[in-house]
């Protein structure tokens, strides 16, 4: 589209949840909610340490990232059969389908689990279910990152990579994610060398918490296509040239920020000075079950808070085709349904 067609101010809210979109950053055990890890934890007879569903969805106040994966941990304990981790993914599936996500690339963090005795073939194989069903019955098409934690030591990375191999036509590609601040991408570059040369698509969390200097090792040692979060880079203008010049995407998640610290409220949420800056941004809802909002809520809130308008949306919407793993065609075809969207709300 040369030019995105004006729309009425009152109109943008309805534009945000109706224009067709792609999710690029969320951690699928990051969408369970309170109501399934509560049936879950009852059905596998796995105890928690809260009473109620109402009293966990209230120790969801974090004050930073560790605070928040203290929590997350424990949630994930109650999954354990193939049918969990499917039910898991169809859950947020279904929303992405609600908040018209036409594509989405999966998060997964095997180690959160193989670590608890479950075997890497039921992580896969349930989460791949789900995807495969997403396609046929939702027209939504999904696929996996699998993530290693970065506070954990690379030879873990390592034997994960190893027990993963085996599903290797299940996963599109790495990530690393976890507590950031004191485990830099460095700590990963041979595992992640070692995942180039298996030709997976390589993604890192960096400059969420940590420093743009952690964005630097991404792109220079990991060799990361796109950078997951990245916020932190506006303190350094010349990564920020780096990262408009190579068109290296950003998956900046704001209720996460918010949820999190990063930033005091949604107001002062810099993302209008990375778009400014000519910067690839994306919009993503991280962990939805915990930082109060899907993929839509965080546009919805975002626009509400920050002023940005339909122009912007667009971009948002079209960089999130540009920056997903899919192929030429299939980014065309979501592009015309972009403009077709907008069309509709001249
Ligand atoms: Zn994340």
């Amino acid at each position: 589209m040369s030019s995105v067609p004006s729309i009425p101010a009152e109109r943008l809210p309805e534009l945000l949840r109706a224009m067709p979109k792609a999710e690029l950053h969320m951690h699928i055990e990051g969408s369970l909610e309170p109501e399934l890890i509560f049936a879950m934890s009852q059905r596998n007879g796995v105890a928690i340490p809260y009473a109620s569903v109402e009293e966990l969805r209230q120790a969801y106040a974090f004050t930073n990232l560790q605070s928040f994966l203290d929590i997350y941990y424990a949630g994930a304990s109650v999954l354990i059969t193939q049918q969990d981790f499917h039910d898991m993914a169809w859950a947020y599936l279904q929303k992405a389908k609600a908040d018209n996500v036409v594509h989405a690339e999966l998060f997964f963090d095997p180690q959160t689990h193989t670590a608890r005795g479950v075997a890497m073939q039921v992580v896969i194989e349930g989460l791949h279910s789900a995807c495969v069903r997403a396609g046929t019955e939702l027209g939504v098409d999904a696929s996996l990152i699998l993530c290693f934690l970065r506070h954990l030591s690379e030879e873990d990375a390592f034997a994960t990579l190893e027990q993963a191999l085996p599903f290797r036509d299940k996963f599109i590609g790495v990530g690393l994610d976890s507590s950031e601040v004191g485990h830099p991408p460095e700590k990963f570059a041979r595992v992640f060398a070692r995942c180039r040369e298996l030709g997976l698509h390589l993604v890192a969390h960096a400059g969420e918490e940590g420093p743009p200097e952690y964005v630097w090792t991404a792109l220079d040692l990991l060799k990361v296509e796109r950078v997951d979060h990245g916020v932190q880079s506006s303190k350094d203008p010349q990564l920020m040239q780096r990262l408009a010049r190579d068109r290296i995407p950003l998956t900046v998640c704001p209720l996460s920020n918010l949820k999190l610290c990063v930033f005091p409220s949604l107001d002062q949420h810099n993302i209008r000075a990375l778009l400014d800056a000519g910067l690839v941004v994306t919009v993503n809802s991280d962990d939805p079950a915990y930082f109060g909002g899907y993929v839509n809520d965080n546009f919805l809130q975002t626009f509400a808070a920050t002023g940005l308008t339909a122009a912007q949306a667009y971009t948002l919407a079209a960089n999130s085709f540009e920056a997903s793993f899919a192929d030429a065609g299939q980014k065309k075809r979501w592009r015309e349904q972009l403009d077709a969207a907008f069309a509709r709300f001249a």
